[in-house]
């Protein structure tokens, strides 16, 4: 008989754990995903709402490193083979999927406003996510790959060379003799370049950018050599903050306020309690995300998605699991993992059933221009429930409408295995008795910390340039609190279906972190996110986009596009735009503070017989909030079950601490 795995939670870990489990080639054990609510994706999940337009959770990029996620997603491209079976669907392949995002802006915001630099990182005719290589870079290549930057720079520190890099970098395998002598020559050269940069003028801007990047880069450089972290890797240093360990190897505080600096933490939400005043990032992990993300990209530094990402990630992963037999239940929420009486494995676990579905089962997509989408809310014409419904959040842990019954999995009957996917801020709700049980569970859950979240998008009739953006398209952060950073999002506007004559030009997300105080203080935390963005917007975003400046001062509120909501005026007009509170326990993004990482649990690391763990969560070797960690929790827990090597679920030089990292 073959075994069966029950998946709890159908974000990018648990899709993708269903992916490695339903491989045609393997053991192919009966795969059942249980999801709350009516669409996938968790975190990253979107969908359509008024005139087809695309709504996020917050703005989603996927940067050029992560091998793992691309190599995933373009074997589903593969499978689902589109233009053999869905020609008329406007995106065929990843690559319609996808586009380069190559300009990133850094902002410098202060009371007198704000100015921002875009830097245009080269692109090259690299993919991410070919096969599965053999030359993962080490911490060696990338101290070789920053020291040739910096020699590049070495000869021009009087008059610093042009701020956008030229090249991406890349160095063929050396002899480690020879690795030995660059090193050392490496050290004298990043001295100099030290003394050269403190000479360099404060005064012109983009001398002082140049400057700051510069001693940045050689700060990083020099400790990863002092403190031999190609012998101790990253994680020696994981107990200290970023800034803390720049600062011990001589940083300037100048350069530890660089907007650079700041970009980094703004990115990552590292942002304690998600107050702008605690910024919090193990140093070992941001390091090597710093070097992954700007000497080991393929083909850009960052890609974006060109419609939503639940249009083009979960729903295509939905659409090929289901090929493979993978079953979903939506409308299941988990609320208790029932351990056996001697506590080595789960023996029941008890789901809700929200809502009753009249057929056989949910169908959750719809199509807008042809595409395969998920839309805003549940399709009440498959379900037991009236309009009432609509008025509820399926997805929020603390939704109060009345479930249509209970569901108990037993183990045996149900599942032989059981993966964990929902997300860490969900446990204390959910493993009541685990935690119990188990002191290391207990400890994860104190110290992996999580935090919440706000985002806004609006849909503009001017177009970028005219708002003032010489540099279309960009991501930018720095943009000031509390929502730091933007990403263009016009790429997505062909596949929305406004009326002609009210098109955006425009699309932009903003988000930011959420600060606990102000969550515990508010009683319903979007109404916090609709005011702070209207504030923001009259104060910021004139800064961001000259173009869209009031006569009188404040935003420019009629570029908002309403159609159909004419009359409406002034700031009133934000509420015909998209905002969101990302504040449920499962919603709120996983932190990487400094001294957390050891308290996280491997895939195979449960201490239960039958129980998985998988997501961004837990250690898979790259412990970051991010899709690419995401995806290999999820390889990782599947490894673990139908007992792969697991190459392909740490490609990327990441090694969980578990015996998975021996598999
Ligand atoms: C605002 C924001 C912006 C981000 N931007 C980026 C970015 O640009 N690039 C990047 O790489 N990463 C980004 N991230 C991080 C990325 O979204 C996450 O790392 C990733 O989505 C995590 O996937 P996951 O499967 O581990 O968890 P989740 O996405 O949280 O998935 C958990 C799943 O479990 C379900 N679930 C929860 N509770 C229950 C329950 N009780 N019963 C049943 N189902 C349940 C959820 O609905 C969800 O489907 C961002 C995150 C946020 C919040």
């Amino acid at each position: 008989m073959r075994r069966r795995v029950a998946i709890l939670g159908g974000g990018m870990a648990g899709l993708a754990a269903a992916w490695r489990l339903s491989d045609p080639d393997g053991e192919r054990p009966e795969v059942t995903v249980y999801q709350r609510g009516w669409r996938l994706g968790g975190k990253g999940a979107s969908s359509r709402g008024p005139h087809g337009r695309i709504e996020e959770h917050g703005l989603h990029v996927w940067l050029g490193f992560y091998d793992n996620a691309f190599r995933l997603l373009r074997a589903c491209y593969e499978q689902l083979d589109r233009p053999g079976s869905d020609p008329g669907c406007p995106i065929q392949r990843w690559r319609d999927a996808f586009v380069p995002a190559s300009s990133v802006g850094l902002g410098r915001t202060g009371d007198a406003g704000s100015s921002f630099w875009v830097a245009d990182f080269p692109e090259s005719d690299r993919l991410p996510g070919g096969p599965l290589g053999t030359d993962e870079p080490t911490i060696t290549d990338f101290l070789e790959r920053g020291l040739a930057l910096l020699g590049r720079f070495g000869g021009s520190l009087d008059s610093p060379p042009a701020p956008t890099p030229r090249a991406e970098l890349t160095t063929s395998p050396t002899h480690p003799a020879q690795r030995r002598r660059r090193a050392s020559s490496g050290t004298e050269l990043l001295s100099g370049a030290r003394a050269g940069l403190r000479a360099v003028s404060g005064n012109d801007a983009a001398a002082r950018r140049t400057a700051e990047l510069l001693e940045l880069l050689t700060t990083m450089l020099r400790g990863t050599i002092a403190d031999r972290l190609a012998i101790r890797g990253y994680n020696a240093i994981d107990h200290l903050d970023l800034r803390e360990w720049l600062l011990a190897h001589g940083a300037s505080q100048a350069a530890l306020a660089a907007p650079i600096m700041q970009g980094h933490y703004d990115l990552s939400f590292a942002y304690e309690e998600g107050d702008p005043a605690r910024p919090r990032f193990a140093a070992g992990l941001a390091l090597h995300l710093t070097m992954k993300m700007f000497f080991d990209y393929k083909g850009a530094l960052f890609w974006k998605m060109r419609a939503g990402m639940g249009d083009v990630v979960f729903a295509p992963l939905y659409q090929a699991l289901r090929e493979r037999g993978v079953r979903f239940r939506f409308f299941h929420r988990l609320d208790h993992l029932r351990l056996a009486p001697d506590g080595r494995s789960v023996e029941e676990v008890d789901l809700a059933r929200q809502v009753r579905v009249r057929g056989e089962e949910y169908a959750p997509l719809i199509r807008v221009g042809g595409l395969p989408v998920f839309p805003d809310r549940p399709n009440l014409s498959q379900l037991d429930a009236g309009q009432e419904l609509l008025r509820y959040d399926l997805e929020s842990h603390g939704c109060t409408w009345p479930d249509a019954e209970r569901v108990t999995l037993a183990a045996g009957r149900d599942y032989d295995a059981l993966v964990l996917a929902v997300s860490v801020g969900m446990v204390p709700h959910t493993c009541g008795e685990l935690l119990e049980a188990d002191e290391r569970w207990r400890a994860m859950v104190e110290r992996v910390a999580t935090v919440g979240t706000q985002a806004f998008q609006l849909w503009l009739r001017a177009d970028e340039r005219s708002l003032g953006w010489q540099a279309p398209a960009a991501t930018v952060t720095g943009c000031g609190e509390p929502f730091d950073t933007f990403g263009s999002l016009s790429q997505t506007l062909a596949f929305e279906t406004w009326p002609e004559r009210e098109r955006p030009l425009t699309a932009a997300s903003f988000c930011g972190t959420m600060p606990e105080a102000a969550i515990a203080a508010a009683a319903d935390p979007r109404d916090l996110v609709r005011s702070a963005a209207e504030r923001f917007l009259d104060r910021r975003g004139a800064g961001l986009w000259p173009g869209a400046a009031a006569a009188g001062g404040g935003f420019r509120w009629d570029l908002l596009c309403a159609p159909g909501a004419g009359s409406v005026a002034g700031r009133e007009r934000f509420g015909t735009q998209y905002w969101r509170a990302n504040v449920d326990p499962s919603d709120r993004y996983v932190l990487a503070l400094p001294g957390s990482g050891p308290f996280r649990l491997a895939a195979d690391g449960s201490g239960l017989d039958n129980l998985y763990l998988a997501g961004d969560w837990i250690d898979n070797g790259l412990n970051a909030g991010c899709i690419e960690s995401a995806v290999l929790g999820g390889l990782q827990a599947a490894n673990a079950i139908v007992g792969r090597r697991a190459d392909d679920g740490t490609s990327g030089g990441y090694r969980p601490r578990g015996a998975l990292a021996h598999v």
